[in-house]
């Protein structure tokens, strides 16, 4: 069965998980974490790919090396967006 995925989405979900890990003051809770992938995924170029099941890890773990610059970038200003705003008390 063929998927058309965001590789992007997927990067920036496996990247909060490092971070969060990293980061234990910042709440993990799944409104933060959603937001927090709202905002860097805004600030990062989409990139769509059509894939099986079986290759979503190949495909994307051959774009984590290129994007990961980025993608730590982008989530280092959401988080501070984020802590500055959460959604809830
Ligand atoms: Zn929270």
């Amino acid at each position: 069965m063929f998927r058309l995925i965001n590789v992007m989405e997927i990067l920036v979900s496996d990247t909060i998980d490092e971070i969060l890990r990293a980061n234990k003051d910042i709440c993990s809770c799944p409104r933060c974490r959603l937001d927090l992938a709202a905002v860097a995924l805004n600030n990062l170029p989409t990139n769509y790919v059509v894939t099986t099941e079986g290759e979503v890890v190949k495909r994307t773990g051959a774009l984590k090396q290129q994007f990961k610059v980025d993608i730590i970038r982008a989530l280092t200003e959401a988080l501070k967006v984020v802590s500055k705003h959460p959604h809830h008390s």
